[in-house]
């Protein structure tokens, strides 16, 4: 029978704990959201919903077509223009998520008879864009950049290192310096995903590479969500012009893809716009990640210590984890809840938002949730 194969996953799934269902979210839900990855709040800010409104108002529901044919706006080169410059990278691409943007940026940059070097720990769509690379990939352990520089020595051709700058699951930080100078040394590039520096990390949010002083240098490219700490949706990918305009003749998930909706460039550039004027709002989601983490660990639970606003939690099992996290709901409280095949250890996780715009009291009603409810 045709998909019949598919009943045999799902038994396995279920007996394994790990199956996954959609949760529709209630628009006035009275629940304390630490499972968005709204870091700053601005999701529903008024400034950044009436950029979208104003954009979709002006120029439709929908691009109409791909960036190369009718899906480029002024408000698309507008938001490339502003992102390249806040973050301080030559050139910026808009596509239509960080998804196609990872995919686009590591297919590009590694052609026939390249090395990808990829850290054990990245996230899916950087994986993926390795699968989908004619280069060969080489995983390397997690946060080393002497790995990636001995696998680098052995290569003779193009070359890349691609890392995320903090890790979706745990919230640790890439050891960006280290991983240039190796890219460096062997004269490869460095392809770094900022998902979750952009809006947290760097001088008022301006992102990682920035605040490691590696924007705007000639080997490094970035990639960023629009769909984090921005609140809108969407994906970019920063780097020198040539390797920009290389992407738009190359890259087949910018080149056959529709150009991103207007009404979530608006409301991009709206948010940047916000962050320009209010720097300290970066500041206040690290201050509340450190101060998430203490409290949990002083109550006991084995939180690791966030370099940016992902605060992790570990659970002693994938049921326990979807246990927990349902419990915190009950309660008032929602949390991500992370199993494998999403985590690379096998080790389930709560995972915490810290959102620079949680007040002390909802910090500590968090941690007395998350306390009262461990498994
Ligand atoms: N990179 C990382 C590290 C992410 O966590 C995510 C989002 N889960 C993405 C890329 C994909 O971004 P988007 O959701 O905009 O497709």
């Amino acid at each position: 029978m045709a998909f019949g194969w598919i009943d045999e996953q799902d038994r396995a799934r279920h007996r394994a704990g790990l199956v996954r269902v959609l949760r529709p979210r209630d628009a006035a839900s009275p629940l304390l959201d630490l499972a968005s990855n709204d870091y700053l709040g601005l999701a529903r800010h008024p400034e950044v919903v009436e950029g979208a409104v104003r954009a979709a108002r002006t120029w439709g529901g929908g691009a109409t077509g791909s960036r190369l044919v009718t899906g480029t706006t002024a408000l698309h080169t507008d938001l490339e223009r502003e992102l390249a410059d806040f973050c301080g990278f030559e050139a910026a691409l808009v596509l239509s998520s960080g998804y196609t943007a990872n995919l686009a940026a590591v297919t590009a940059l590694a052609p026939h008879g390249s090395l990808v070097v990829s850290d054990a720990g990245n996230h899916a769509s950087l994986i993926d864009g390795c699968r989908l690379a004619r280069g060969t990939t080489q995983v390397v352990g997690h946060a080393d950049p002497d790995a990636v520089r001995k696998a680098l020595a052995g290569h003779d051709g193009p070359a890349v290192a691609v890392s995320d700058t903090v890790f979706s699951v745990d919230g640790d930080a890439a050891p960006l310096t280290g991983l240039a100078e190796a890219c460096r040394e062997h004269g490869a590039g460095l392809v770094v995903d900022d998902a979750h520096g952009l809006g947290v990390l760097g001088d008022g949010g301006r992102g990682a590479p920035r605040g490691a002083g590696l924007a705007g240098r000639d080997d490094v490219v970035a990639t960023v969500t629009l769909s984090k700490s921005l609140g809108a949706q969407g994906g970019a990918v920063l780097g020198p012009a040539r390797v920009i305009d290389h992407l738009v003749n190359a890259a087949r998930t910018f080149i056959f893809d529709t150009g991103l909706a207007p009404a979530a460039a608006g409301a991009a550039l709206a948010a940047l716009t916000l962050l320009r004027r209010e720097p300290e709002r970066a500041a206040r989601a690290r201050a509340v990640a450190v101060e998430l983490h203490g409290r949990l660990t002083a109550a006991g639970l084995d939180a690791v210590r966030p370099d940016a606003a992902v605060v992790s939690v570990r659970a002693p099992s994938p049921e326990g984890a979807v246990r927990w996290a349902a419990d915190c709901r009950a309660a008032g409280l929602s949390v991500g809840c992370f199993r494998p095949p999403s985590v690379p250890d096998g080790v389930s996780r709560l995972r915490l938002t810290a959102r620079g715009d949680l007040s002390g009291e909802q910090i500590e009603r968090a941690v007395r949730v998350i306390g009262e409810t461990r498994p």
